[in-house]
């Protein structure tokens, strides 16, 4: 695992769609993850597409803070759902990561689910 997180960002169509994905408005590149997600929370809140790296060649949404609170739960690949039982059952964890994997983080709260 590399520790440098990648955000790329783009603009939204009007319609909240991104239907021209070679138009990347910019591509920022960060050492701690932390600053990453605080960063693209911000950019999500105002509008852009954003997305991170979470894997080698595999991208993930940053959601608004909007949107965390509909889909709160985030697996162990990166990907976020509205119930904790669905993140813990992940299908892309079973096919990227080979298993389930039974930590979640409730990302409204950045600690482990119950
Ligand atoms: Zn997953």
């Amino acid at each position: 695992m590399n520790n440098v997180t990648t955000l790329q960002v783009r603009v939204k169509d009007a319609d909240g769609y991104c239907r021209n994905w070679d138009d990347v408005l910019a591509t920022l590149t960060f050492a701690d993850e932390k600053d990453a997600e605080t960063c693209g929370r911000i950019l999500a809140d105002a509008g852009y597409l954003v997305m991170r790296n979470y894997a080698p060649g595999c991208w993930i949404t940053v959601f608004s803070t909007a949107e965390i609170n509909e889909f709160p739960f985030e697996c162990a690949c990166g990907e976020r759902y509205t119930k904790v039982e669905y993140a813990r059952t992940c299908r892309k964890c079973r096919t990227y990561l080979g298993r389930n994997h039974h930590e979640v983080i409730d990302l409204r709260t950045g600690e482990e689910a119950a």
